[in-house]
């Protein structure tokens, strides 16, 4: 894999292996977290705007399952985020491989900070697939490139969020093997594998819904308190359940 010698970061992020994410769970805390996208699945102007975004967005065709996917992903990120993207040159593109190219890759799922495109191919097209290349896009366009072609990731120069990967990976290797086992404490394994994944994994957990939503707050607050600000105004209101 290519390493840029300027960020000190990889070209290019990759999605959660699939066997190693953690499914999502209910959580009984005291406090539930909803976003619009989870209360209301029938706002027809949001869904609208949410599809004219996507629509600006993308490089390819997308058929009409794919379309429903990444709108549904838009409307959980929040559209605010969605135009800051937009408007700062993300684009997304449906990988259709050339079935006869000796390098297929009919699982690509990755974001490009050079080119500042998400490539996904349609099998790897689920919500939490885009939500976490999303995730890394926001990333990279809230800390300004040092050039073009040179960019910078907030994750890669933030030492606050490094502080919250380091005590995450170091709370998790201290697991004993019963709470390994239960995943308690552990909200996702793929997070510890760099400060880039840990943020776009946390931007995944905060935006696919309230469940997750609460277990990233349950066992990591100080991401979930970074997510929160990161990705204001983030449509979501917060309810007492007990
Ligand atoms: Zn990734």
């Amino acid at each position: 894999m290519r390493i840029s010698m300027i960020t000190g970061v990889r070209s290019r992020f990759h999605g959660p292996d699939i066997k190693t994410s953690l499914r999502p769970s209910e959580d009984h805390g005291r406090v539930v977290l909803k976003d619009s996208a989870d209360i209301g699945s029938t706002l027809p102007s949001e869904e609208k705007a949410a599809k004219e975004i996507v629509n600006k967005m993308l490089t390819s065709s997308a058929g009409f399952l794919e379309m429903r996917t990444l709108t549904k992903a838009a409307r959980k990120l929040g559209l605010p985020n969605m135009e800051k993207l937009l408007a700062n040159g993300v684009r997304i593109a449906v990988h259709r491989d050339d079935p006869f190219a000796l390098n297929r890759r009919l699982f690509v799922a990755e974001y490009d900070p050079v080119g500042k495109v998400l490539r996904i191919a349609p099998r790897r097209l689920s919500v939490s697939t885009v939500l976490h290349e999303l995730g890394h896009a926001l990333d990279d366009v809230l800390e300004p490139d040092k050039s073009p072609g040179e960019p910078v990731l907030k994750s890669g120069v933030d030492s606050g969020l490094k502080k919250l990967y380091k005590d995450y990976c170091e709370r998790t290797w201290n697991l004993s093997w019963w709470n390994r086992l239960w995943k308690q404490g552990l909200w996702s394994d793929y997070a510890t594998e760099n400060e880039h994944e840990y943020l776009a994994e946390g931007i995944m957990f905060f935006a696919r819904g309230p469940g997750d939503r609460e277990k990233l707050h349950k066992n990591d607050e100080g991401l979930w308190e970074y997510v929160r600000k990161m990705m204001a105004p983030f449509p979501f209101r917060k309810i007492c359940a007990f």
